[in-house]
């Protein structure tokens, strides 16, 4: 996968940044996805790393939201995993179990590696 850093010549107020969805100023620098053509701000794409933001927009794209949506304060692995295995009782598996997690860790505005500390965290106490 590869990035070029584009210089952005659309309207004002047309274009979102696939993850955070801020407006992307016309003279800002991006970079967008050769793969999906998905266009990333400066902003994330100083906090992730090129791995970190395929992925991102691909769930985005499959379960919708955005980065930072809600509060991180509303982010709880305990809770959501409660409500997650109530969801889908039998047929879950762990893979889709995890990718659900980071999903709403995201949402939290929390980055995959904070959400692998906190899983820790978790996992140790
Ligand atoms: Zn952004």
């Amino acid at each position: 996968m590869t990035y070029s850093k584009i210089l952005v010549d659309a309207p004002m107020g047309t274009l979102k940044c696939a993850i955070c969805h801020n407006d992307i100023k016309q003279d800002n620098h991006l970079y967008q996805s050769e793969r999906n053509k998905s266009i990333v701000c400066p902003n994330c794409w100083k906090l992730f790393s090129k791995e970190d933001i395929e992925l991102i927009i691909d769930l985005f794209f499959a379960y919708g939201g955005y980065f930072g949506k809600n509060d991180s304060s509303d982010f709880s692995v305990n809770e959501i995993l409660k409500n997650l295995t109530q969801e889908s009782e039998s047929d879950l598996d762990l893979d889709q179990l995890n990718i659900k997690l980071l999903h709403k860790a995201l949402l939290c505005g929390i980055t995959p590696e904070d959400f692998v500390k906190k899983l820790n965290e978790i996992l140790m106490s």
